[in-house]
């Protein structure tokens, strides 16, 4: 069965074929570095890597690029710097670095190509003279807009008419524009705001012409899959579609479109006020990465999905029963199940995909098959003997492995000296600390509940 993805940009779900199977290009919206990634960043980059996993198993490791751009200059960037006083360039190094390490604690490979904007200004500036000189965009006090009404294809890939792309929120009125529905690509920036001299004045690029410009970069003027959440598919994509298209003189820009679901916490709209704005950073100092991961993961990545730490928990307990069949049965086959591979191959159903991981496992006796899907998604990567203890969450403040191992140790002795008693209270100070004592044949096994 061939991969299946379904397309924003036709509304179907369709067979995926590459436009060179040598060299396959995705290309994904990063992060605005300014703040901790919180679990709507995290849904994205989740869904993605197991495309990106998918993608590799299929064509081959060397033979799939995927490029997840970094904004680093932004409005939001400037305000944060001017907030706290600390340095724009200090701000977006240490939330970039954060932010990666955040994504790696969830299981998410690095992409092969991370671009910065600030190191791509000169090919954001070529843009958009291009732009003015074909027509498609105009200079107007000191800031560049595209001209909207130049490109009769906008509005496709949301399929939103013109009164709706003006009446979206995000379409801001301003008294220089032609049309309320023109955006900007290029601004002024004052003396203390971050700026680069153009044609037009110093200044900055606008958010969108940065995918357009960092993508053909990378990726060339026509790639196979841009993706993102869809949050992003008006004004952001529909814009990128514009820039490139009337930038390259018609060519297609993306073949195949792709939209991550909306994220609610505990039911709600995850905001601060609400007590429900969960960062990657917080949540992983009470969850091991996996399940935060798996959590994500059990909703399909096109729906809607409700995080909650209810969902958290199961999915951690999801992933203790994986660990245990890992840990319980021999090794024998060692490729991925063909079933969680074609369960993925259906435009990335990795629910469906869940249920046969749990069927593996059930089935004993395929411990590399179970390991080998499990790499696929990106799951089950810890040794079964440190999950159980903990090690994969980090360390939580409790009793160190030594301490258990001490009281492990002394209960032994007491059992020996057929001390019941004393044996009993041991047993009953580790579950106390949260530690859940196995006695089998070969001694005495502990894990973290
Ligand atoms: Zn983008």
């Amino acid at each position: 069965m061939p991969i299946q993805l379904f397309n924003t940009l036709k509304r179907i779900k369709e067979d995926f074929v590459p436009i060179d199977p040598e060299r396959v290009r995705m290309y994904v919206c990063g992060p605005t570095v300014y703040d901790f990634a919180h679990i709507g960043n995290a849904r994205p980059v989740v869904a993605f890597d197991i495309l990106y996993r998918l993608l590799r198993e299929t064509y081959g490791v060397d033979h799939v690029i995927y490029a997840r751009n970094i904004t680093d200059v932004d409005d939001k960037i400037i305000a944060r710097a001017a907030e706290s006083g600390e340095k724009i360039g200090d701000l977006t190094q240490r939330t970039e670095l954060a932010f990666l390490d955040d994504m790696g604690s969830l299981g998410a490979m690095v992409p092969d190509i991370q671009p910065r904007a600030t190191e791509h200004i000169a090919g954001m500036v070529t843009m958009i003279a291009d732009l003015i000189k074909s027509g498609h965009a105009y200079v107007a006090e000191d800031h560049v807009l595209f001209n909207v009404s130049s490109y009769d294809d906008y509005g496709h890939l949301s399929g939103r008419n013109r009164d709706e792309m003006i009446a979206g929120a995000r379409v801001e009125i301003a008294p220089y524009k032609q049309d309320p529905a023109d955006f900007v690509l290029w601004k002024p920036s004052a003396e203390d705001q971050p700026g680069w001299d153009s044609p037009w004045g110093r200044g900055r690029p606008g958010w969108h012409i940065e995918c357009s410009a960092m993508s053909e970069k990378h990726l060339g003027r026509t790639f196979d899959i841009h993706g993102g959440g869809q949050d992003l598919i008006f004004p952001h994509h529909e814009n990128e579609v514009a820039q490139s298209t009337c930038a390259h003189g018609g060519e297609t820009f993306v073949n195949y479109w792709l939209h991550n679901g909306y994220v609610m916490v505990e039911g709600e709209k995850m905001s601060k006020s609400l007590g429900n704005f969960y960062t990657v950073h917080d949540l992983l100092d009470e969850f091991p990465g996996e399940a935060i991961r798996l959590a994500l993961l059990k909703t399909h990545y096109r729906k809607p999905l409700d995080f909650t730490k209810g969902g958290l928990q199961n999915a951690k307990m999801d992933l203790d029963k994986l660990y245990r069949a890992l840990k319980e049965t021999p090794a024998q086959s060692s490729a991925p199940s063909n079933k969680v591979m074609e369960a993925l191959k259906d435009d990335l159903n990795t629910p469906l995909a869940m249920t046969y991981m749990f069927e593996l496992a059930q089935g004993g006796g395929a411990r590399d098959q179970l390991l080998a899907s499990g790499k696929l998604l990106g799951i089950l990567q810890h040794d079964p003997e440190d999950w159980f203890k903990g090690k994969a969450s980090g360390d939580d403040g409790g009793l160190s492995d030594t301490d258990i191992d001490d009281l492990i140790e002394k209960r032994k002795q007491a059992r020996v000296d057929k001390d019941f008693a004393l044996s009993d209270s041991l047993r009953d100070e580790l579950q106390n600390q949260g530690i859940i004592l196995e006695d089998g044949a070969q001694g005495t096994t502990w894990r973290r509940s």
